[in-house]
């Protein structure tokens, strides 16, 4: 189908991305790569033929893939990428790591402010894309800089003054492909950490679905809670087909057997129709939407 470089990383043919993302729907992906490590992935940017998409995924905790997939190469970085040292200058993370696993990692080596990647379930690369954060931090208040990608297969450090992070966002132009973070490193108290793990685990089981979701549907416009607009917005439960919003937290779509990305990007117009008619609010995504229309 598409004339691909020889790499020593893995292609995965008519990939089904359900299987792979949270939100357990979704299409195929023409081609799901793995690259080896960071040199095989240069190689293959610089190899592949600038007309077919490439797409970047981490463990798709955050993204909601149509039902008629993805066209091209989707790349999802894997063991290659899962590095994790204390340097001189600070943390270094891969961007294959996951939240939990530098939560781990921050707890054994008694850093602090690594607590809040406990309950976050991407991984690295999807972190710096999305500034995740919870618990009053986020990955702009920590990162010193990222090794980063550009789609010709060249590498650069950027510091995170040039990232422009704002709420869930940030402002690099090109399209990079993150591969590493560096981050600050301040000494904790271990007893104190393991503490606001333990604490931070206790507050998400009480109040937020732990699966078939992608998390928080909708950034909170300025002044509100998302969350707060949906529930008032809809007397009743809202639910399109077999996706609806959790009863536990109001702003989590979660989906149950036979659920469609259909169902659930119409559940997405649905929401933001009904908060903009009862209270003139406008509703941006969190979730982030790939693939064919
Ligand atoms: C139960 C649950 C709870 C959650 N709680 C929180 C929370 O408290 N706070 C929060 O901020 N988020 C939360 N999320 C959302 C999600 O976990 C984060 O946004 C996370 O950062 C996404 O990481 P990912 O690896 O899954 O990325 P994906 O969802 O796969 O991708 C997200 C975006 O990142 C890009 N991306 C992924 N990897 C790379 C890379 N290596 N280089 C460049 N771009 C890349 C993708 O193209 C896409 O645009 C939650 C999700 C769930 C399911």
């Amino acid at each position: 189908m598409y004339n691909l470089p020889n790499v020593r990383g893995e292609y995965k043919f008519d990939f089904d991305c359900s299987k792979i993302s949270w939100l357990r729907v979704g299409g195929r992906a023409d081609v799901l790569f793995s690259p080896h490590d960071e040199d095989d992935l240069k190689y293959f940017l610089r190899q592949i033929d600038s007309q077919i998409p490439i797409t970047i995924i981490g463990l798709a905790s955050n993204i909601l893939i149509r039902d008629k997939g993805i066209r091209g190469v989707t790349i999802r970085l894997g063991k290659g990428f899962r590095e994790m040292k204390i340097t001189d200058d600070g943390v270094i993370a891969g961007s294959a790591v996951s939240g939990l696993q530098l939560a781990n990692f921050g707890l054994e080596n008694s850093i602090a402010n690594f607590e809040f990647f406990s309950g976050i379930p991407g991984t690295i690369g999807g972190m710096l894309t999305m500034n995740a954060g919870a618990f009053g931090n986020d990955i702009s208040k920590i990162l010193k800089s990222a090794i980063c990608i550009n789609l010709k297969g060249e590498e650069e450090m950027i510091d995170v003054k040039k990232f422009g992070y704002s709420y869930r966002s940030n402002s690099l132009k090109e399209k990079y492909i993150f591969t590493k973070a560096l981050f600050r490193h301040e000494s904790g108290v271990h007893t104190e950490i393991a503490d606001k793990i333990q604490e931070i685990s206790n507050i998400r089981k009480a109040t937020q679905p732990s699966a078939r979701t992608a998390g928080s549907t909708f950034k909170n416009p300025t002044n509100h809670k998302a969350w707060f607009l949906i529930q008032k917005a809809c007397e009743t439960q809202m639910r399109v087909g077999n996706a609806y919003f959790s009863t536990l937290h109001s702003n989590f779509i979660v989906t149950e057997d036979g659920a469609t990305a259909t169902d659930v990007e119409n559940l997405i117009l649905l929401a933001k129709n009904m908060v903009k008619s009862k209270f003139n609010i406008y509703l941006e995504e969190e979730i982030i939407i790939l693939g064919e229309k």
